[in-house]
């Protein structure tokens, strides 16, 4: 029989992953291959659209459902709801990407009072029957009626205790039944309804409430993290049950084909004997590592590394498998690419390279590059001298420092008041998934390297030490026990991801070192962009830095970083405040060789590549206090007569100047070029100090490419203006030597007018550099830090705007302003090179327009180099050489 909402596991595959979610498609493809894989069915990701959109299940959904449980009732010779030998199944969420714990499953569906008995008469094992039992109502009573599973494990723990069982496997049949009852009792109090008998009301209540999970708060959480779009829902998986806690030789877990931390080729995972599945994704038991299954059960182990050989051939990828060993016999429950490290993720792809299963280009095209930045993560200092308090599972690697936090809110809280928080806790459960992505790292008491917050912590890049026995939690005192240690929240703590050490207080950290694999696919990379990547660095350690991370040349060198420093800002507002050319040209020279010996040690840094050196930009009053200050300054002195006259004169002289500085719109105010043209020997000193340098280190042997930027230039005049006086500089003090000095002029556009004349601006530009952050600023007519701070998080979260355009480039606006200045630009000067030097030289997607529209370089921050270099070979992979995309340029 044909139905639109339900697909059976052997007429599906993994192409299907949008219809029926990733382990539907990835169910029906084992399926497909031959792997042990229980009978069963997806109801698809259309049908929980539908729900959504009807406000219910759709009409034949329930008797389509009722006819493919037949087929499953018919693989397995056994009935749903059937007294004496019941039909259990499973019913699980799967959306179309893996969103692991966040959304909702059910197990051991199809018990009730009656068919309780009749499994415990088929197997011959009540105990299991009513373990079965008593899991099915705390899933059900959590899941479908919103029952906290707080309530139930008080009701466990006391049964537990009553029978003086230390484990849940020790507990006699008579406990357990008189745990269900209590447990029925539970959800008639807390649900006001019966706990339902009727095994066909329960698969609809579970189909439902699987379906409704979509929207629980986690799941959006993680959704809006991984731009997981709202409207694709999820899809069902209705799955005959196989028993993993049927006795010792039964069990369940996870296993990775790789490590998931290193990326190391070999089976990593743990799992529990009798148990079911959700016992060791939840973190509640601490399990065995998967090693010890090839002692326990050699077979299985044996059965279960062939499987998993098979897999990450047939997917070409690492996998993350759960398995369910019922009675000594194996079966696959679920395949997915796992969740890796960026350091796994890079060791994976090329190791996958080597084995042959993939091409470079398809390990490139495969890399996450937001995840890259990562993989430069700190280590602890290895000369620092560590107060080593405890130690847990390296879940997840890199160190962080915090403050301790206890509760997941109260760290998003912390975080967003600027504060660094390590969120400790006693297990990691979803719902911590806020509170993760907002701490440094997480350290927990109990659960193991697969929990669900270890996973997501890999996933973000978060340092996480797991299942730290030493870590006692008292929640009312707010204090964490930690061996023979008592810290309070709010103590700092630093935890160690790759050794899993907890340490108390701060720790000096390091940067990494990139290992041979990431050079191996950076060297891919670079053979197949054709985009320059750049640096934006204002001191000398951090070209450097970032010259060994591969940067080309300096994109930008902001020189306002340089007067900001402690000892010249003093010089910088005398020069501000000088009433007469004379007494400004006597700051200037004060600051004329401090200026020289920076460009100096930039020169030499980025030896023979070219380094963009950016003229003064914000408004000089960025420079001086805040009028406040003074005028608080100026009450006190007049309140409490102290000070001297001239004490008193001075201040009142500087509030005057502050004053007059004082600009409604400082954005769009006295600020880039339009200080050049104000105050010329402001850019005359610098230009002076940058050519001096230039000649000293020519002198040195250092091969200087000095390119002169001038910022917001929106009229050809300003730049003409300004390259006139740039060049007068140049042969003032660098007279015959001005050959030697292959110096260029260039200008920023920043502002939408220099874009739409970028014909007349580039007849006195050798380049343009893009400085998207003041052009999304002035075409959207968004003031960037109110921006962020108030409307556009709001419209990012109603989807208003689809990312926050200071950080993803807004291609279909202000991309059509850099397309038309490239090409206005070319045409008038052809020599002309184009580069982007704004926050979006760092991000993918951005990466991938300047690709497009033909730009020769980005330039970013230091530890998003990687980063861009393989983004720019993804884009050239996957939109092609940009010789084609000139001509799709428009006018
Ligand atoms: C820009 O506007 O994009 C830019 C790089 O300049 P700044 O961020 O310094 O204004
Ligand atoms: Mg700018």
């Amino acid at each position: 029989m044909k139905s639109n909402w339900i697909s059976h596991f052997r007429h599906g595959d993994a192409s299907m992953k949008e219809l029926l979610g990733g382990k539907g498609a990835n169910l029906a493809e084992m399926t497909k291959i031959g792997l042990p894989v229980p009978p069963g069915f997806t109801i698809t990701t259309d049908a929980c659209r539908s729900y959504y959109s009807l406000g219910r299940l759709p009409d034949s959904l329930m008797d389509d459902t009722r006819a493919a449980l037949q087929a499953v009732e018919l693989a397995r010779g056994l009935r749903f709801g059937d007294a004496s030998a019941p039909l259990l199944i499973s019913v699980r969420s799967g959306s179309v990407h893996s969103m692991p714990g966040m959304m909702d499953t059910i197990l051991n569906l199809g018990l009730n009072d009656e068919t309780v008995q009749g499994l415990a008469a088929a197997t011959g094992d009540e105990s299991f029957a009513y373990d079965c039992y008593r899991r099915l109502i705390h899933m059900f009573g959590n899941v479908v009626f919103g029952i906290d599973s707080a309530e139930f494990e008080t009701i466990l723990d006391k049964a537990r205790t009553g029978c003086g069982a230390s484990t849940d496997q020790e507990m006699t049949t008579d406990s357990l039944r008189d745990l269900v009852e209590h447990y029925k009792q539970c959800v008639a109090e807390k649900a006001d309804v019966p706990f339902p008998q009727d095994v066909y009301v329960q698969l609809q209540l579970a189909i439902e409430a699987v379906f409704r999970s979509w929207n629980n708060h986690r799941a959006q959480v993680y959704r809006k993290l991984h731009h997981i779009p709202d409207d694709w829902g999820t899809a069902a998986n209705i799955q005959s049950m196989v028993f993993g806690n049927y006795g010792a030789d039964s069990g369940t877990g996870v296993v990775f084909t790789r490590h998931p931390s290193t990326g190391a080729r070999e089976l990593f995972g743990e799992y529990l004997t009798n148990a079911q599945g959700e016992d060791v994704v939840a973190g509640t038991r601490t399990p065995q590592p998967i090693a010890r299954l090839s002692e326990e059960m050699p077979h299985v182990y044996a059965q279960l590394t062939q499987a998993a050989k098979q897999l990450e051939h047939h997917y070409c990828d690492m996998q993350d498998i759960e398995f369910t060993v019922e009675r000594g016999k194996l079966f696959i429950l679920q395949t997915r690419s796992g969740k890796r490290t960026a350091q796994a993720a890079v060791a994976i792809a090329v190791s996958l390279v080597k084995e042959g299963l993939l091409s470079p280009q398809e390990a490139l095209l495969r890399t996450d590059v937001a995840q890259l930045e990562h993989l430069l993560h700190p280590s602890i200092a290895t000369d620092a001298a560590v107060d080593v308090v405890g130690s847990g599972l390296p879940a997840s690697p890199g160190a962080a420092s915090g403050h301790i936090v206890l509760d997941a809110d109260e760290a998003e809280r912390l975080s967003a008041a600027g504060e660094r928080v390590i969120l400790v806790r006693p297990e990691t459960t979803p719902e911590d998934i806020h509170g993760v992505l907002a701490a440094e790292g997480v350290l927990t008491s109990r659960g193991g390297m697969t929990s669900h917050a270890a996973v997501v912590a890999r996933s973000m890049g978060k340092p996480c030490v797991s299942g730290c026995d030493d870590v006692r939690i008292d929640l009312e005192q707010k204090r964490v026990y930690i061996g023979e240690r008592v810290f309070s929240e709010g103590d700092l703590l630093s935890i160690d991801g790759s050794t899993g050490r907890v340490i108390a207080g701060a720790v000096p950290l390091d940067d990494a070192d990139i290992s041979p694999e990431f050079l191996q696919l950076l060297d891919w990379a670079d053979r197949e962009r054709e985009l320059r990547v750049y640096v934006n660095a204002d001191t000398p350690e951090d070209a450097m830095k970032a010259r060994a991370l591969g940067a080309e040349g300096l994109g930008l060198c902001r020189t306002e970083h340089m007067f900001m420093a402690m000892h010249r800002l003093q010089i910088v507002q005398d020069m501000i405040l000088a009433e007469t050319m004379e007494e400004r040209q006597k700051s200037l020279a004060k600051l004329l060789p401090m200026q020289q010996s920076d460009f100096e040690g930039i020169f030499k840094a980025m030896d023979g590549l070219t380094v963009t050196i950016r003229l003064l930009d914000p408004p000089l009053h960025e420079f001086m206090p805040h009028l406040e200050e003074l005028v608080v300054q100026h009450t006190e002195l007049t309140a409490k007569n102290t000070g001297t006259p001239e004490d008193r004169q001075t201040l009142e002289r500087l509030i005057r100047k502050v004053r007059k500085l004082h600009e409604t719109n400082p954005m769009l105010g006295q600020r880039g070029c339009r200080l050049g043209i104000l105050f010329p020997e402001i850019y005359e000193m610098q230009v002076e100090a940058l050519f001096l340098a230039a000649r000293q280190m020519l002198r040195k042997g250092v091969r200087v490419q000095p390119d002169i930027m001038v910022p917001l230039v929106g009229h050809a005049e300003e730049l003409s203006v300004l390259r006139d006086l740039i060049e007068r500089t140049a042969e003032r003090v660098l007279g015959p030597d001005r050959r030697n000095c292959a110096y260029r002029i260039g200008t920023m556009i920043e502002v939408p007018r220099a874009a739409l004349t970028a014909d007349k601006i580039a007849e006195h530009a050798d380049f343009f550099s893009f400085g998207t952050n003041d052009l999304t600023q002035m075409t959207l007519g968004y003031s960037r830090d109110d921006a962020e701070g108030k409307f556009l998080p709001y419209y990012v979260d109603r989807r208003l705007l689809a990312n926050n355009p200071f950080q993803v480039l807004d291609t279909s606006g202000v991309g059509q302003l850099i397309e038309l200045a490239v090409k206005r630009g070319l045409s008038s000067n052809p020599q002309l090179t184009t580069g982007i030097c704004g926050e979006h030289g760092g991000e993918r997607d951005s990466i991938y327009f300047c690709h497009e529209t033909g730009l020769d370089y980005v330039s970013c921050s230091t530890y998003r180099i990687p980063l861009a270099r393989i983004a720019a070979a993804q884009a050239k992979l996957l939109l092609g050489s940009r010789s084609n995309a000139q001509h799709s340029v428009s006018m």
